[in-house]
């Protein structure tokens, strides 16, 4: 939060901007200045602060009553030259700074309204002052009446809005934290910020550390760069991968404790981030604590001990003490703590406070030994995830030793060129500045560099696969503009609509010619994208070749199998294609038929599960695959796909949208088509969030039209990591409701099924033998159940709105007037605004690019089938820069292709890293 100085900075360059007209702030001025005063008055540490804050304010007050332009302009100028120093006090000044060093002294801390701090031994405070250098805080805002008496008169304005006043904050002892403000370091930068009252400005709320405001760092600095020969470089990367013994510090074992962590080598600790950064400058004053906040406190504990609860649970309780107050600590089933929580012990907890017995507690907070250095040094503290005998302090030791010296012997891949023109910052200071970053500002710099560099690699290394695989040539598989309309109109009952039409005019341009498709098919769930795929089947079978389609489920195989033999049996004339079905759940005798069919040229069209992937199955001549919910395989497994013909056509499809930019990024080997245009008919399905209490209703909602003779599906979706908590989790809600819907058919699906009791369950649903399907799979993505009009999602806030979308997806598909019911589970203002827009959109893209806004790409990108996500540090991925890594990624690319020249053989070995480790990306 900028200082009340800065603010008004902003705002008097403004009125200049906008020619004096008082228009930069609405009311003017004047209205303004009354506010202003009492912020700024709040966040003054001295005389002559509060002095000024008199004289600027009283200027403002006037403003309006100016009319000449030139006089506000110099009113305007004036005010900016005060507070930036630039213009010196005027005599009169003097007097206000003394009138105020008079009082502020008498201003010592009201009453307190918290009893605790009167229990305090008053011999603790002052040396406690001393070792934190922190000035005391105060506790709670004086009732209006007392501060308007403890002010000195203001004769040149009357603030209307007393009890909005913060009291002023007494100047005692020094100033904490950083060097005061007053060091030449705190100018980088330079500008009107540097004077020294700004400076020593705080924002923010009282009882905050000192640590001065600086200025924004617009573009991180760069170092010019020493050019390595091949073998330094190789030297500098057998140092990083040296074990992580040789920092000082670390013996056996710490060794073993950072492998647990999974860092073994000095790059692997660079590269392990900080999982939270604990902003010391942000810490509340326990007085100041309320009910059901997130917060982080710092102080003493006071008081320690093991209680025992009932069934023998062992609970460590302590009282943490801030100089304000004290505030009762609760850690269930933690009795050890008691070691090394002991009491005098400085620390820092992070947790969520709540109320207990009329008092706050915080309850399993995440705590830290208070690094007296870490306050000092810096206002930001990194936290790492931690493991057994490690903990946050000497783990932020160890890094620091390494950060220190190694981050700048990362020999930097990314060309300068680059760097300069995307203003990026160079690898060393990046990592610097991740571990132990300056300022957030920093560290905003520090993490666009690691997510460039994520996104570079990959593009080039998608890039290049996409090279290679274009260079081998496929089988042209042409059709006549009027054959195709023809055979689409002979395919389906329907006529295909605007988007699809587009759709297969692509793709048609793509399969006529020998250089391989690569195409990824985008379509909101329901849009119609199998009537695609039948067609680009129905294409390759009129000449003669091989295809096959796979899905991710066998259920949704055999759907499409029903779907697109139907259509496939319109083919004109006398030859159909023959058409087969390939999944697991297939017997012995009927797979090695298929195979042989398969393998002697009789079936033209295959649709599988991934069933399909297996060795012994063998094409003769396979010219076209095509990949259903292509976001259910792992890349790895459209390779494996290709493999089986000489290089057969490709499309993919997928109902999640991913918002364009980050599509191609994600498949940048891929082109993009789109159907962005529903089937005629499709009523929106109706959309409500409600709170959990209103769930008796959901239920008789829900119960109505059943009795109507409709379905529905009640989501409880995966939130636990594992598996099989979530089914014992399905398990339970699935007891409960057969008990609420006891005159109902309940089926349960969940994710530890095997996939053969999976699609019994789906057939058995659709088949209309259960009327309620409590589910917590997303497995069943693409079913139909025309039947099923009402969904209801439990947890909803916890889920992206993508898959939130697909989970809505699953009603309204068979022209009946459906229904979904978001349980909003959370009193988290974001998330209820962010689950509104479901009910304001069916529009999956509209959906995917809010939630890419609101929550970072996640939800959007998913994990590779590792389960570790595709990248790291996603939350600070956006679509600007997507679109920069993509640009430098094809401008370098144009320049040098196969990265050859000098320059470029460290990204060379960057981007061959990348390809080993991702089989997928060849
Ligand atoms: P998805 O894109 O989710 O895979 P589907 O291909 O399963 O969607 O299509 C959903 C439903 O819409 C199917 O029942 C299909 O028959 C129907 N459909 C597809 N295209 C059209 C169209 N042009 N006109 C009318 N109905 C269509
Ligand atoms: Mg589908």
């Amino acid at each position: 939060m900028p200082s009340a100085l800065e603010t008004l900075v902003k705002i008097l360059k403004l009125e200049r901007e906008k020619s004096f007209q008082n228009t930069a702030v609405s009311g003017g001025l004047s209205a303004y200045s009354a506010n202003w005063s009492a912020q700024a008055h709040g966040q003054a540490r001295k005389p002559e602060h509060h002095a000024l804050v008199d004289e600027i304010s009283g200027i403002m007050l006037r403003y309006d009553s100016i009319e000449d332009p030139d006089q506000r302009r110099s009113s305007v100028e004036y005010m900016l030259g005060r507070i930036t120093g630039r213009v010196p006090a005027p005599p009169e000044a003097a007097a206000r700074v003394a009138e105020w060093a008079a009082r502020l002294p008498a201003q010592s801390s009201p009453p307190t309204e918290d009893a605790q701090r009167d229990e305090q031994a008053p011999a603790e405070r002052p040396e406690k002052r001393e070792r934190r250098e922190r000035p005391p805080r105060e506790a709670g805002p004086a009732p209006a009446a007392q501060q308007q008496s403890a002010r000195p008169p203001r004769p040149q304005q009357d603030n209307p809005r007393g009890q909005q006043q913060q009291r002023p904050r007494p100047q005692q002892g020094k100033p904490g934290g950083r060097s005061g403000g007053e060091g030449g370091e705190e100018r980088e930068g330079g500008g009107e910020f540097s004077s020294l009252d700004v400076m020593e400005f705080r924002s923010g709320t009282p009882g905050r550390l000192d640590i001065p405001v600086r200025p924004k760092l617009t573009r991180p600095p760069r170092q010019p760069r020493r050019a390595l020969s091949e073998a330094e470089a190789a030297d500098l990367l057998r140092g990083l991968a040296s074990s992580v013994e040789v920092v000082r510090g670390i013996g056996p074992a710490k060794v073993e404790q950072l492998n647990r962590l999974g860092i073994f080598t000095i790059g692997d600790m660079l590269t392990f981030l900080p999982r939270r950064y604990d902003d010391y400058t942000q810490i509340s004053l326990i007085s100041r604590l309320q009910a059901d906040q997130i917060a982080t406190v710092i102080g003493t504990v006071r008081h320690a001990e093991v209680r025992v609860a009932q069934r023998g649970r062992k609970d460590f309780f302590m009282t943490v003490d801030d100089g304000s107050a004290t505030l009762n600590v609760m850690f269930f089933s933690q009795h050890y703590l008691i070691s090394s929580l002991r009491p005098g012990t400085q620390v820092v907890l992070h947790g969520p406070t709540g109320q207990f017995r009329e008092r706050i507690q915080m309850t399993n907070p995440e705590w830290d030994v208070l690094d007296v250095d870490d306050l000092q040094a810096i206002g930001i503290v990194p936290v790492y995830p931690l493991t057994e005998g490690l903990n946050g302090k000497s783990m932020r030791k160890l890094m620091k030793r390494a950060v220190e010296y190694w981050a700048e012997q990362v020999p930097d891949y990314v060309p300068e060129a680059t760097l300069e023109r995307a203003e990026l910052a160079d690898l060393g200071w990046a990592y610097r500045n991740l571990h132990f970053p300056e300022s957030f500002d920093h560290l905003e710099h520090a993490q666009r560099r690691y997510v460039f560099d994520q996104l570079l690699l990959m593009q080039l290394a998608i890039l290049d696969s996409r090279r290679v695989w274009q260079s081998a040539p496929a089988h042209a598989l042409p059709i006549d503009e009027g054959d195709l309309a023809a055979l689409t109109s002979a395919l389906f009952p329907y006529a295909l609509t605007g988007a699809q039409q587009r759709v297969i005019t692509e793709i048609r341009a793509d399969i006529g010619s020998t250089r391989p498709m690569n195409r990824l098919l985008q379509g909101d769930v329901g849009s119609g994208k199998t009537a695609v795929a039948a067609t680009a089947l129905a294409i390759a079978s009129l000449n003669g070749r091989q295809s096959v389609i796979m899905a991710p489920t066998g259920i949704l195989a055999e759907q499409h199998f029903r779907s697109i033999g139907q259509s496939l049996a319109n083919i004109p004339g006398p030859q159909k294609p023959e058409v087969a079905l390939l999944t697991s759940a297939l017997p012995a005798a009927q797979r090695a038929d298929v195979l042989q069919r398969l393998a002697e040229g009789s079936i033209h069209v295959l649709v599988g599960t991934h069933a399909l992937l297996e060795d012994d199955v063998v094409f003769r001549d396979l010219a076209l695959a095509i990949i259903d919910e292509q976001h259910r395989f792992g890349v790895e497994q459209r390779g494996k796909l290709r493999a089986k013909g000489g290089n057969p056509h490709l499309l993919v499809m997928t109902a999640t949208p991913i918002p364009r930019t980050l599509a191609l990024t994600l498949y940048a080997d891929l082109d993009l088509s789109v159907i962005d245009e529903m089937p005629p008919g499709r009523v929106p399905v109706r959309t409500k969030v409600v709170e959990p209490a209103a769930m008796e209703r959901i239920h008789d909602f829900v119960k109505s039209r059943v009795d109507a003779g409709e379905q529905a599906f009640i989501v409880y979706p995966l939130v636990e990591a594992s598996e099989s908590i979530e089914a014992e989790a399905a398990l339970e809600a699935y007891e409960r409701l057969r008990q609420v819907y006891y005159r109902y058919r309940v089926g349960l699906l969940h994710g530890r099924m095997k996939p053969a009791e999976k699609d019994a369950v789906m057939t058995a649903f659709r088949e209309r033998q259960y009327d309620v399907l409590v589910t917590t799979s997303v497995a069943e993505v693409g079913v139909d159940i025309p039947n099923a009009s009402v969904v209801v999602i439990n947890n909803a806030s916890r889920f992206g709105l993508a898959s939130l979308h697909q989970f809505r997806g699953r009603v309204g598909r068979g022209g009946l007037e459906s229904f979904c019911f978001l349980i909003n589970d959370s009193t988290d203002q974001t998330a209820r605004d962010r689950l509104k827009a479901m009910e304001l959109t069916n529009d999956g893209f509209r959906l995917a690019e809010i939630d890419w806004k609101l929550r970072g790409p996640g939800d959007l990108v998913g994990t590779r089938q590792s389960g570790q996500p595709v990248f790291k540090l996603m939350e600070a991925m956006n679509p600007l820069l997507v679109e920069l890594a993509q640009r430098e990624a094809r401008t370098i690319y144009a320049e040098d292709p196969l990265l050859a020249l000098p320059h470029h053989h460290l990204l060379a070995q960057r981007v061959q890293m990348l390809r080993d480790e991702r089989a997928d990306l060849s």
